[in-house]
């Protein structure tokens, strides 16, 4: 299900850059202002809905925090369930956990042992699972939280990004699918 040109380009003007935020050199995808204009949000979650509707998906998963915004109305429009990939000592039952590498040392993400069903099988199948985030930089978190969703026994079938930063080649590191709404260079 391909786009319009118009419709990225609804999509890419929602979206506010802030230059040296969180610190010098980094250009900020602020999704702030696309969450804030209707037209925006529809045009794209209409699109991510009707590419992801013949997939057969059993769940969304989300990564900490913005992932869950998109994910959640995904989930909704689909008629699936959404889970919650969170930062560490966020969720409260038994987790299962990963660890990546960021620029300076680790962080880690959890998720629930039983966040896809007992050992992750949905009517005696591996659940089908759509990995989201609003953005790929360099993919460890992504590679992170699908690592985890495959760890609970789900199949994690793709990973989906509104926004990829093709210059840092994140995608590279995926076995799996990856897709992105808007690719920016
Ligand atoms: P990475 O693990 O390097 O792919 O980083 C991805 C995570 O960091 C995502 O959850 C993004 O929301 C966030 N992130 C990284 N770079 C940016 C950026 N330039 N603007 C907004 N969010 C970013």
């Amino acid at each position: 299900m391909t786009m319009t040109p118009e419709e990225k380009q609804i999509i890419l003007e929602s979206i506010r850059d802030i230059p040296d935020f969180p610190k010098p050199g980094i250009v900020f995808k602020d999704i702030t202002t696309l969450l804030s204009n209707p037209e925006a949000l529809n045009t794209l979650m209409t699109h991510l809905e009707n590419r992801y509707k013949h997939y057969n998906l059993d769940y969304v998963a989300g990564i900490d925090a913005r992932g869950f915004i998109f994910g959640s109305i995904l989930a909704d429009r689909l008629g699936i369930g959404f889970v919650p990939v969170r930062k560490k000592g966020k969720l409260p039952y038994t987790t299962v956990a990963e660890k990546y590498s960021l620029e300076y040392g680790f962080d880690e993400v959890e998720i629930h042992i039983d966040a896809f069903g007992k050992e992750g099988m949905c009517n005696d199948k591996p659940a089908k699972v759509l990995l989201i985030d609003d953005l790929m930089a360099t993919g460890g978190t992504a590679k992170a939280a699908a690592n985890l969703v495959n760890k609970v026994g789900a199949e994690c079938v793709e990973a989906c990004f509104i926004m990829e930063l093709m210059f840092l080649k994140g995608r590279e590191q995926f076995e799996m699918p990856v897709y992105s709404v808007l690719q920016i260079d």
